[in-house]
């Protein structure tokens, strides 16, 4: 993409935003027209079930750990719906919405951060869609958990093939050494709420999370919106002596 359609699509979607920040509240799933200031509306939360213990893999509840997963409810239903219309729908005002639901599973879970850093987009998709998803749902936690927001904390350094149709042995291979830390000296001795907003098979955020702890990062947790339904494998880092290849 060219550096012209870069910037077209970015006002593309910084104007659709502020259009749709002037219109009435509307459900983030299926966007009738709501009365108050629910995410969504009653048809659609009745498919959108926050977890009320733990999702697929990590804990949920007071006090997060290091390596946890903290999500708001299974990849399903209206939320998927919401998602998908937020990512590939040129929708980036409903990370208003969503982020709301994010920050509600934050707080759930007692989840403390010093810095809050989104799981960056490679810049040709990042120019192709005009913003990252990822980035505008932790500016809103960020905003929510009084930490500092980090957009630029994590690059990509290498495009990736999509995880979701790989075979699970190659996912990890796929993206190990895909990210690096811009500045280690403000990772370094701080806790990271790491941002996506799905966690697929878990291995895009490990490989995150490496990068983090290898910059010297106290903690990481992982916070996002949705995890699969059928369960979260690969988000435990690899060991320190497999990094670095
Ligand atoms: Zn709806």
């Amino acid at each position: 993409m060219s550096p012209v359609r870069a910037v077209v699509a970015a006002v593309r979607a910084l104007s659709t935003a502020a259009a749709r920040a002037l219109s009435p509240p509307s459900c983030a799933g299926c966007d009738v027209a709501l009365a108050d200031a629910a995410v969504f509306c009653s048809d659609c939360a009745r498919t959108a079930v926050p977890y009320a213990e733990r999702p697929p893999r990590g804990a949920m509840g007071p006090g997060a750990a290091d390596g946890d997963l903290v999500a708001f409810a299974p990849f399903a239903g209206a939320l998927a719906d919401g998602i998908r219309r937020f990512k590939y729908g040129d929708r980036p005002d409903l990370a208003r919405p969503l982020g709301r639901l994010l920050l509600c599973a934050a707080r759930d879970a007692g989840l403390r951060a010093d810095l809050v850093v989104p799981v960056p987009l490679h810049p040709r998709r990042l120019a192709e869609r005009g913003y990252n998803q990822a980035a505008l749902l932790a500016a809103r936690v960020a905003d929510g958990l009084a930490a500092s927001f980090a957009p630029r904390a994590l690059r990509r350094v290498r495009s990736t093939a999509q995880q979701a149709q790989l075979p699970r042995d190659l996912r990890l291979q796929n993206v190990a050494g895909a990210f690096r830390v811009r500045a280690p000296e403000r990772i370094a001795r701080r806790r990271i709420a790491l941002i996506d907003d799905v966690a697929t098979t878990g291995a895009t955020l490990a490989a995150c999370r490496d990068a983090l702890l290898d910059a010297g990062a106290a903690s990481v947790i992982y916070l996002v919106l949705a995890a699969a339904e059928g369960g979260v494998d690969e988000l435990r880092s690899s060991p320190p002596s497999a990094r670095r290849t």
